[in-house]
């Protein structure tokens, strides 16, 4: 039998269920389709990265490229190699579940099957459910039911040497220009450099719990935008993860627990859709908040004169990265100092963000926001300063990246006297008061909704 693999978050050879399932079918033309409905919002990052990772994948698999819309292109290619099955990953996102119905419906028409084997999660999302079948709404609970739920093991790679009869189109296209903007650099792109950044991180896992929290420290796995682009499947961590917890590491389990963030915001969002644009506490949609202006393109661009917030922002446009601890102050401040509505900022990092995901993404900011799933309370308020100082205790982070504060004592309390010597700009707001004026806009809020 012949059948299509069509790739989209899954560019990689192992633990690879639905490729697994094309291969052994037979015959198997390896697909990657260009959507412009996804290419064009991705932004410079996510394109480049993306097309990087595909140049990696044909290493290995002679993906071949077409571009357009999948419910024409994908039946098109099927139909010319006379395929009877299309293999997928499956999709819960709002655009891709929803692509995915039409273009089996559009494959139905032609005779073929749309088959889905496995999902970018351990566990698909809409499968952990409580007692008595419905969702959960907060993490804890959730992560509890996810474990004891559990997961297959990874499976094996096919064989890359023998036997594999992969097919090519005859109007196969090129991949795109994706040209990176000056200043931004990506860090390498495709499976190999994800298995080994793994296996290097699997060695100082123990100190995960203790390190993550550490922006200017190399503490976390970095593994956001390869888990994105399914370069690696959470699986394989977890199963890799397994004999660690069982020997009693700390690290490992709390690493196990982000993993676990990632699935519940993809279960949040599959049964939430509007909460990809929309408020997931809709009361949030009634407070007053103030229009982007040139206090978000300060934001934007780094230059606050807060040197936390600035640090993190720059991160992002030079490596398309920010740190986790950071994202949250950078995030808190957009809307708590400034008064802007997450989604102004939610786009801005989708926009640079290698790993930017629609259901981690929103669902950060949300949490951030106050207007999210679980307990974080509107009313604390991150003291971008305190939190800084706390986080970055010897300064090296902003050092890295605000090289005007180089030489300040205490970067993250620079001086007036530092500032102007190093050219770097006085605070644009004064954190105190846009507290207090956070909070009475929420009061007003919780009165409003009361009368
Ligand atoms: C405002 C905001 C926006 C965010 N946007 C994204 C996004 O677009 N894409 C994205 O992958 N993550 C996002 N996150 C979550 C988190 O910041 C990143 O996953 C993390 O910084 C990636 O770095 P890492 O791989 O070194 O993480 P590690 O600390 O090594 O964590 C391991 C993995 O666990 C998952 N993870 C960790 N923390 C979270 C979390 N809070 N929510 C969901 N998954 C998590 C990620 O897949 C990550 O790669 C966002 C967080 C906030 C507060």
């Amino acid at each position: 039998m012949t059948s299509v693999m069509w790739f989209r978050r899954d560019l990689r050879l192992h633990d690879n269920p639905a490729l697994r399932h094309a291969v052994d079918d037979g015959a198997v033309l390896p697909l990657f389709v260009v959507d412009p409905a996804l290419w064009g919002p991705a932004g410079p990052s996510r394109r480049a990265y993306l097309v990087a990772s595909l140049r990696s994948l044909r290493d290995d698999v002679p993906v071949q490229v077409r571009h357009g819309d999948p419910r024409e292109v994908v039946v098109a290619a099927a139909r010319a190699v006379g395929a009877t099955r299309v293999h997928v990953a499956a999709d819960y996102g709002p655009y891709g579940a929803r692509r995915d119905e039409e273009v089996e419906k559009a494959l139905a028409d032609a005779g073929i099957e749309l088959v889905r084997t496995g999902s970018p999660y351990a566990v698909a999302p809409g499968r952990v459910r409580t007692g008595s079948g419905g969702p959960y709404q907060v993490f804890t609970p959730f992560s509890r039911a996810w474990r004891e739920h559990g997961w297959r093991g990874p499976v094996a790679a096919p064989d890359r040497t023998g036997g594999v009869d992969w097919l090519a189109l005859d109007d196969a296209e090129e991949l795109p220009d994706a040209p990176l903007p000056d200043g931004l650099a990506l860090p390498p792109a495709g499976e190999a450099a994800a298995r080994a950044r793994w296996e290097e991180f699997l060695e100082r896992v123990a100190d995960y719990d203790e390190q993550r929290d550490r922006p200017g420290v190399d503490g976390t796995s970095r593994l956001s935008h390869h888990l994105k682009y399914g370069e690696l499947h959470p699986r394989t961590l977890l199963a890799d993860l397994e004999p660690l917890i069982q020997r009693g590491s700390e690290g490992a389990q709390t690493f196990r627990q982000e993993i676990a963030w990632r699935e519940f915001y993809a279960d949040v969002l599959h049964r939430r859709p509007d909460t990809a644009r929309d408020y997931y506490k809709a009361e949030f949609a009634h407070m007053e908040y103030d229009d982007p202006g040139p206090g978000f393109e300060a934001w934007c661009e780094g230059r606050t004169g807060f040197p936390v917030v600035d640090a993190g922002m720059r991160q992002l446009r030079a490596t398309g990265w920010m740190h986790n601890r950071v994202r949250m102050i950078a995030a808190s401040f957009l809307v708590k100092d400034l008064h802007v509505e997450w989604q102004h900022g939610a786009r801005h990092f989708m926009r640079w963000l290698v790993d930017g995901d629609l259901a981690s993404n929103q669902h950060g900011w949300q949490w951030t926001a106050g207007c999210g799933t679980d307990a974080a309370p509107y009313f604390r308020v991150f003291n971008p300063t305190a939190q800084g100082t706390r986080f970055d205790p010897a300064g090296e982070y902003v050092r890295r990246w605000v090289p005007e504060l180089a030489a300040a004592r205490k970067p993250h309390e620079p001086t007036a006297a530092e500032r102007r010597a190093g050219g770097y700009p006085a605070p644009i707001v004064d954190h105190a008061a846009e507290r207090t004026e956070a909070l009475d806009r929420y009061h007003r809020l919780r009165e409003q909704r009361a009368g």
